[in-house]
């Protein structure tokens, strides 16, 4: 079941499109289109829903936030559509042009994210008629990862640097020490409204993500001490009395697993000594 939602903020038109499996928890993303910006491009298998409803739209260009695939699945139809320039933080074009294999589960869920060889690099700004938007790096939750940010008005589109103000489970490829030194540089700048790609959380946007670094402080901390102590990341887990969220870790093929959180402190760690 399929599910399109509208609605404007300000000069910022935002849309929803989710979908759920059966048995499945319920997925979705948001796409926001600014004065002639689109921001991301969302997931294949959403693609018929997104093409239809941000077709009448006048993109004149499009930012894409990081390589993963329910963010950049439908680069190739968008620019056959509008015919405009899509950008890029340099890593993620890099990474777009041999993007890595999906697995079978991100496949189901989110669909196919095949290369894609036209994006412009972009690492200072995109300025559109009436705004311009800073863009900042975030490397953690994806290395290539980077957030806007438009002082005039004061807003911030996150992508996936909050999500939850609490996470329970990371891919193997997510960093830490990172993503708590992304979430520091993004609490230093003056914004007060917040668009995240899954969960907007638009007004309380600040104290959401404040809570996210201490949930994320925290959680590294506990993790260091033990490791520091000696103990193995299974032995850590059982310490602390992890459990894992077996319905995610099952239903993304074992991609994502609070395991992989403690792995990305002791790698952090690692790298210190
Ligand atoms: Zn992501």
């Amino acid at each position: 079941m399929k599910s399109i939602q509208k609605y404007k903020f300000d000069e910022i038109e935002v849309f929803q499109f989710s979908f759920k499996l059966p048995g499945a928890i319920k997925l979705g993303v948001h796409l926001f289109y600014i004065d002639g910006l689109l921001i991301d491009t969302g997931p294949s298998r959403l693609r018929k829903e997104i093409l239809q409803t941000i077709n009448s739209l006048s993109v004149r260009q499009i930012f894409v936030t990081h390589h993963h695939e329910d963010h950049s699945g439908n680069l190739k139809q968008l620019q056959l559509i509008f015919k405009c320039p899509i950008y890029a933080t340099p890593s993620c074009c890099l990474m777009m042009k041999k993007p890595p294999p999906i697995s079978l589960s991100q496949k189901i869920y989110w669909g196919e994210r095949p290369p894609f060889f036209d994006l412009t690099p972009k690492d200072n700004k995109i300025e559109t008629d009436n705004f311009c938007f800073e863009i900042i790096p975030t490397p953690g939750h994806a290395v290539d990862m980077a957030v806007l940010y438009e002082p005039t008005k004061r807003w911030l589109f996150v992508a996936d640097l909050y999500v939850s103000y609490t996470i329970n489970y990371f891919l193997e490829s997510e960093g830490m020490a990172q993503q708590i030194d992304s979430i520091k540089k993004v609490l230093e700048l003056d914004w007060d409204f917040m668009f995240c790609s899954h969960n907007p959380n638009i007004k309380c946007g600040r104290n959401e993500l404040e809570s996210k670094l201490k949930f994320l402080e925290k959680f590294y901390a506990d993790v260091a001490e033990l490791y520091q102590q000696g103990l193995t990341a299974r032995q850590i887990f059982s310490k602390l009395n992890f459990k894992e969220d077996w319905a995610v870790k099952l239903s993304s093929g074992g991609n994502l697993s609070k395991m992989n959180m403690v792995k990305a402190v002791i790698r952090d760690e690692g790298r210190k000594a």
